[in-house]
């Protein structure tokens, strides 16, 4: 019987992979993240197989069995083979024994037993394994008992951890990615040795090292992995901005309060909201600029004025350095950063129509994104305080939504276009069109003439005889 949790369609799954492996006469085992998230009921959809021989072979007579259309994608050095069957990947890989050589990323690869393949796997939690074979069907072989260390909630490498992460040191990232997905605590010697191997994360490539960070990014509580990363000293190396926001410094008996811990609560406060790894990013990066900006005004206190607009110019830089991409995605989380002050300036008093105006203009269709910032960034633990910086948030999103709803300047454009501006005064494109455009937009944002075509073009008229412009017609 299988001692893990699954559907028809799975058991159907697995029947086939057993067949398959009788067929061609090679013993054959569930193994890997598939086993460890069956086992704590997570939802998965890699199916990881080991053999012990052919992988690729194995996988396309499974193919065969399958659906013989069914392509089998295969990497001829590395001996693993994959086949998307339905929504399920289905990895398979020849158990094998690896043996590293210093300094090098690559390991000696010789096929090996079921205990070998076991042996190399990162975590005891990664290596457990059920088997596919007639005689113990359904079994679960558990060398370095996984299973206890997946009811203890704990990251545990089999072999020695210095080892490990020397030999691998993505290892070090998947293992905090671990804790922070999984919440589950680094045993502390296995901790240990990632301090000690931590400038070994230089020889990854930057694309594995930030998959592994948008998974953190994506935990439930991204800043348990955020701060494994610190603590381990592999984020100084990875993202040395972050590590500028840590700590507080005190002049005149007056601090101001730790930027990383800071950032990391609102990171975790927007998580609670949405699962949109963007948005997590922006909480991510909203007071990036902080060490950049910081000056400490006598008799006043620490300020970080303009923390906004110069965070939000790091934003491509950071990007670029990370390998995210630089697309749509890159120009919301800036345009988040560059706005995030903005609704606090509005719970004042005495805010005009116009001011709102102009942040609904400005954030366009990204505005409820701002909010939901705005209120994660508010980590107070007076909780009275909390409860009034919100009461005023709503109070912002009820002006914004009643000149919304009066003035519809979401996703608006102005009445009178370039086009109109060019053909009216025979003009190019070029610096004059752009300054007659948005001194029409400027002069209805700010309420100084109605928003419809009448007043814009008899405006646009004014303006342009003040640079001494006449129509053509
Ligand atoms: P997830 O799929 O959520 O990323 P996973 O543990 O399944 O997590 P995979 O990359 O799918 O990760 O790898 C499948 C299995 O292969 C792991 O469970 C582990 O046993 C092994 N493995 C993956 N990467 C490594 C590594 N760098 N070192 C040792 N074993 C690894
Ligand atoms: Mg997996």
């Amino acid at each position: 019987m299988m001692e893990i949790p699954c559907t028809k369609r799975e058991m159907d799954l697995f029947e086939s992979v057993a067949k398959a492996a009788r067929q061609i006469g090679v013993p054959a085992y569930l193994i890997g993240g598939f086993v460890r998230d069956k086992l704590l009921d997570r939802p998965t959809k890699d199916m990881d197989i080991v053999c012990v021989g052919d992988g690729i072979a194995l996988a396309h007579q499974v193919a065969r069995l399958l659906d013989p259309s069914l392509k089998v994608n295969f990497f001829k050095t590395y001996g693993t083979a994959q086949i998307k069957f339905d929504d399920t990947e289905i990895e398979f890989v020849g158990a094998r024994r690896e043996s590293y050589r210093d300094h090098s990323r690559n390991p000696e690869v010789e096929p090996g037993t079921l205990e070998d393949d076991q042996l190399r796997r990162d975590f005891t939690i990664n290596a457990l394994a059920i088997s596919l074979n007639e005689a113990d069907y359904g079994k679960l072989i558990d060398p370095f008992n996984g299973l206890k260390d997946l009811a203890d909630k704990l990251i545990r490498t089999p072999l020695e951890p210095g080892q490990t992460f020397s030999d691998d040191p993505l290892r070090m990232m998947r293992a905090i990615r671990f804790a922070s997905q999984l919440n589950f605590t680094i045993l502390p010697e296995t901790f240990q040795a990632i301090i000690d191997n931590a400038s070994r994360i230089k020889i990854i490539s930057q694309e594995r090292i930030t998959d592994e960070l948008n998974k953190i990014m994506l935990s439930a509580k991204p800043s348990v992995g955020l701060d494994l990363l610190y603590r381990s000293g592999i984020l100084k190396i990875i993202f040395p901005q972050m590590v500028d926001l840590v700590g507080v410094e005190m002049l005149e008996g007056k601090g101001h309060k730790d930027n990383f811990y800071h950032t990391l609560q609102v990171i975790d406060n927007i998580s609670r909201h949405t699962r949109d790894l963007w948005l997590r990013w922006a909480a991510l990066l909203h007071d990036i600029g902080k060490p950049a900006t910081k000056r400490f005004e006598a008799g006043h206190g620490w300020t970080f004025h303009g923390h906004d607009a110069v965070g939000g110019k790091m934003v491509p830089r950071i990007f670029t350095r990370l390998k995210l991409p630089l697309n749509e995605k890159m120009r919301l989380v800036k345009k988040l950063v560059e706005l995030h002050l903005r609704p606090i300036s509005l719970t004042k008093e005495n805010i005009t129509d116009s001011a709102i105006r102009r942040l609904l203009f400005d954030a366009g269709e990204d505005l409820e994104a701002l909010m939901m910032l705005c209120e994660a960034d508010i980590t107070s633990k007076n909780r009275a305080k909390v409860r009034r910086y919100l009461e005023n948030f709503e109070l912002v999103r009820e002006r914004l939504k009643e000149v919304e709803e009066s003035d519809r300047i979401r996703n608006w454009q102005p009445p009178v276009t370039g086009e109109l501006i060019m053909e009216t005064f025979g003009l190019k494109p070029g610096k004059l069109v752009g300054d007659l455009k948005s001194a029409i937009r400027e002069a209805i944002l700010d309420g100084e003439i109605s928003n419809n075509y009448d007043a814009a073009y008899a405006f646009m008229l004014k303006k342009a005889a003040e640079l001494n412009l006449t129509p053509v017609k």
